[in-house]
Formats: C-alpha cells, sequence, structure tokens
C-alpha cells in the first residue's frame, strides 16, 4: 500500500490513511510512503540555499518542515508515551539534517549527490510518523529504513536499483517483519549505494518503490493510494469533466504515465508486468470508491479511447542530413550521441533526410548540439507539449485517428508518431496550444 504526498499530507491526512491500513489489516500489508506534499520541493530548496552559503534561509526552511511535522504528531499519535518516544526520533533526523546542511553551507557543495541526501528526509519523517501512528491505533507499525533494502548504482537523482539485492533485502526485513505479525512501513522514493550513501529514484519514485517491493515479495496486490478516484479520462486539473476509469491494462497504464499522466510514475507497471501482479489507483479521500484497477486484461471499455495524457515542457531537435539518404548506420550514429550524453528521447520521427526527436526542456545542452552538428543541420525548438490519446482499441478499432485530427483541426501539429504497441497516437504541439488540445479530444471522446 503506497500513499502518496496528498495522502499523508496533514494529521487528518495520516489518520485516514491508518484507517485505511487497518482496514486491510489481515491481508498482512506492507505501507511505502511519500513525504508530506510539497516537502520534496521545499527540501530541494533548502539544500540550495545551503549550498549557495545561505544557512541562514535553508535552516529557516527547516525550521517550518519541523513546524508541520510536529504538527501532524500531535494529531495522529495519541498515547503519551509513544508521542514522546516519536518526538525523540523526529528530534533527531531534524538534527541531522541541520548538521547537514551545515556542511552543505561550509563546502559550498551542490550537486544531485548533496540534494538525494537532504532530499530523503522527507520520506524519513513520514515513515516514522505514520509507523508510530498505526501503533497509537492498535496497529503493530515498525519502520524499515529503505536505505537498507533499496540498494541502488550511484546515479543520485535517479538511481537505478539492484533488483537481485532489493528482493534478498525486503525478504529479509520487510517479509520477515510481516511474518512476526507486523506492519512494515518504509519510505518510497529513497534507496542507497552498498556503501550507505542516500540516493533517490526520480521525482514521483515512491510508486516505483512499491512496484519493486511488490514484485520483489510477489504480493497479491499494490494500491496506490493518492488524491483522485484512480486513473482517469485526463488530467482532473486540467478537465474537470474527467471521469475515473474503472479498469485499465498494463500497456495503457504505462503509456499514460510516460506521457505525463502523473497519477502514476513511469517505471512503476514494468516490474509487476510479468508477474500479473494487479496494481488498484485509489482515493485515500474516498477509499471506497472503486478506483482503477490495472491489470493485463485488455479491458471491455465502451470507449474505444481511454485517456488522453500530456506532457509539457518538451524540446524538439531536427536532425537533416542529406547524406542520410540511403545511408546506412546513420541512426545508430544519432542515438549513440544521444546515450554518450545520458538523455532520453520520447518521441521520435524520420523521413528520408531528417529525424526530429523529442525531450524534456532543459537536457539539450550545448556539448549535445556540437556532438549532432557533425552529423548534419541541428535546429531545436523550446516549448512544446506531448499529447497522447490511449486505448487498446485504437489496436483494431478504424475511424478513430479520423476524430483525432478532425478534434485537433484546429491545431498545427508538428510530429506524429503511432508506438508499436498501436495503443497510443501521439503529438507534438505548441504549448500554448496544449489545453486547447486536451480540452477538444476530451470532448470529441468522453463528452
Ligand atoms: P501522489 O502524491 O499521491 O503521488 P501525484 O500528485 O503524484 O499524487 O499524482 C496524482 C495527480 O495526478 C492527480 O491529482 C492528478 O492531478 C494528476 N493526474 C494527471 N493525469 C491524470 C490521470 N489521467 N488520471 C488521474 N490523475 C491524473
Ligand atoms: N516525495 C517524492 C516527490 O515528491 C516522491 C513521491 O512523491 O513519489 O517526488
Ligand atoms: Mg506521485
Amino acid at each position: 500500500m503506497k500513499f502518496g504526498g496528498t495522502s499523508v499530507g496533514d494529521g487528518p491526512a495520516m489518520l485516514r490513511a491508518t484507517e485505511i491500513i487497518g482496514s486491510r489489516r489481515e491481508r498482512r500489508p506492507i505501507v511505502v510512503v511519500s513525504a508530506m506534499s510539497g516537502v520534496t520541493d521545499r527540501l530541494l530548496d533548502s539544500a540550495r540555499l545551503a549550498g549557495e552559503g545561505d544557512l541562514h534561509s535553508a535552516l529557516a526552511v527547516v525550521r517550518e518542515l519541523r513546524e508541520r511535522h510536529e504538527a501532524a504528531i500531535t494529531q495522529v499519535v495519541f498515547r503519551p508515551e509513544l508521542r514522546s518516544q516519536t518526538d525523540e526520533v523526529i528530534g533527531t533526523h531534524f538534527a541531522g539534517l541541520e548538521l547537514m546542511l551545515e556542511a552543505l553551507a561550509l563546502l559550498r557543495e551542490t550537486g544531485a549527490k548533496a540534494e538525494d541526501a537532504v532530499v530523503s528526509h522527507g520520506e524519513l519523517w513520514t515513515a516514522e510518523i505514520m509507523a508510530h501512528a498505526l501503533e497509537s491505533h492498535d496497529i503493530p507499525g515498525t519502520w524499515v529504513d529503505a536505505r537498507q533494502v533499496v540498494i541502488t548504482d550511484g546515479t543520485f537523482g535517479r538511481a537505478v536499483p539492484d533488483r537481485r539485492m532489493l528482493a534478498e533485502r525486503a525478504h529479509a526485513y520487510l517479509d520477515a517483519a510481516v511474518r512476526k505479525g507486523q506492519v512494515p512501513v518504509t519510505q518510497g522514493f529513497v534507496g542507497a549505494t552498498l556503501r550507505g550513501t542516500p540516493t533517490t529514484l526520480g521525482r514521483g519514485g515512491s510508486d516505483f518503490t512499491a512496484a519493486l517491493l511488490g514484485a520483489a515479495l510477489k504480493v497479491e496486490e499494490v494500491e496506490i493510494w493518492t488524491d483522485v478516484d484512480g486513473l482517469m479520462t485526463a488530467d482532473p486539473r486540467v478537465i474537470p469533466s474527467a471521469r475515473s476509469l474503472p479498469e485499465a491494462s498494463y500497456d495503457e497504464a504505462a503509456e499514460l504515465a510516460f506521457f505525463g499522466a502523473k497519477v502514476l510514475h513511469p517505471a512503476t507497471i514494468l516490474p509487476l508486468v510479468e508477474l500479473g501482479i494487479p496494481v488498484w489507483i485509489k482515493n485515500s479521500l474516498r477509499p471506497d470508491a472503486q478506483g482503477t484497477r490495472v491489470t493485463s486484461q485488455t479491458p471491455r471499455a465502451a470507449h474505444t479511447v481511454k485517456s488522453i495524457a500530456w506532457k509539457r515542457g518538451v524540446t524538439i531537435i531536427n536532425l537533416r542530413a542529406p547524406r542520410m539518404l540511403g545511408a546506412h548506420g546513420f541512426l545508430k550514429a544519432m542515438f549513440e550521441i544521444f546515450e554518450r550524453h545520458g538523455i532520453a528521447v520520447d518521441v521520435v520521427t524520420t523521413s528520408e533526410v531528417s529525424v526530429s526527436v523529442s525531450l524534456e526542456n532543459g537536457s539539450a545542452e550545448a556539448g549535445l548540439l556540437a556532438d549532432l552538428e557533425t552529423l548534419g543541420e541541428v535546429t531545436l525548438v523550446r516549448d512544446r507539449a506531448i499529447v497522447c490519446v490511449v486505448g487498446e482499441g485504437l489496436r483494431e478499432t478504424p475511424g478513430i485517428p479520423a476524430r483525432i485530427f478532425k478534434a485537433l483541426s484546429s491545431v498545427p501539429i508538428e510530429m506524429i508518431s503511432q508506438g508499436a504497441s498501436k495503443i497510443n497516437l501521439t503529438f507534438v504541439i505548441q504549448d500554448a496550444h496544449a489545453v486547447e488540445a486536451v480540452t477538444r479530444l476530451h470532448e470529441e471522446f468522453f463528452a
């Protein structure tokens, strides 16, 4: 059971989470928590401030966070002896963070390694508080340190877990606790190298933690508890009329996550697919609402299109190379350059003499462009958005593309791509047109 930032965002949210966990007690849950909503961003601020030498402001952020966590403790840990225990533990973690920020300020240390060490405190606090909150409600919660379990490489900021070691340790620490009748609570998003240096799995990575642990322990189900009624026909913050989907396939959920549906971290589905472990996405504010069940089955959908995802902040690189005409090895050379610079591309389209790829704004640094220029003429456009229409129905139902393009007739489309899975149609458009495009498509398929 994974609880996201808003689902542990304050005392009342933590109480709801406690109740939900209690309701699953006989199913022997393992709990994964995110930091309280907004805390990861604030911790990143504090790391940056300290690294710039502004220790005063960095510590002001810590004070603000401390107040927020202390307020939550008084609301969720009722028994006096447990409360003073919790205060003490959390106090120790805060003192550790302050020392760390002092060190960063003295050394003017910035960068992903320092950020990971600071930012990993958010999940540490919520995991400790939730474990004590459970205990306070007569549920034998116990904190298990994710840094002992989720062993990763040293790619700070987006570390890659070692699945074999993770499985061994998940058994040794988490399963062992469950067998003792305990309810382990661990940090999402956070891991450590074998030497114990804290790492993180990338923003939104708590979902991924839950999936990794679920796969390692071959659990019956993974539940992602969030602030909406499951996977929806579009982001409800943009399309207020979006509806929740009772079911989705692994492929659909993976495509939606990859193309910007923030409700699920893009890496979440993969570890679970091979074992056929279902994922539920559920609303911690309305635990009785059905939510979405994601499995390998192609759901019996009334709609041929399932959902529309979008992602902003996209850059397109166009590479025009007349000598590509009839040449082989060109794409290899091009993608070797992306590999060398450690850059992931999202959408790719090709013509006889040109290739276009989309990547995140900010990832196209000068070195990459210079290397690409050895292959041909490079142009770059920023502030694009990817819009992606997803549904198993796209595979066989004729006429859907026609409806999509009709709905988008007033929007200039700059790239079009259909994935090999044939369940998505993806476009790149100007960012300024993105809301209009998603709105039109949603009206066409879900009005
Ligand atoms: P958590 O903190 O629980 O991990 P996130 O903020 O990461 O929650 O993800 C939940 C948010 O994802 C929702 O509040 C919603 O705005 C957004 N979202 C984007 N696309 C979708 C979608 N297709 N279905 C549901 N939610 C979506
Ligand atoms: N707290 C982390 C973040 O904000 C991880 C997560 O919420 O999944 O990115
Ligand atoms: Mg999330």
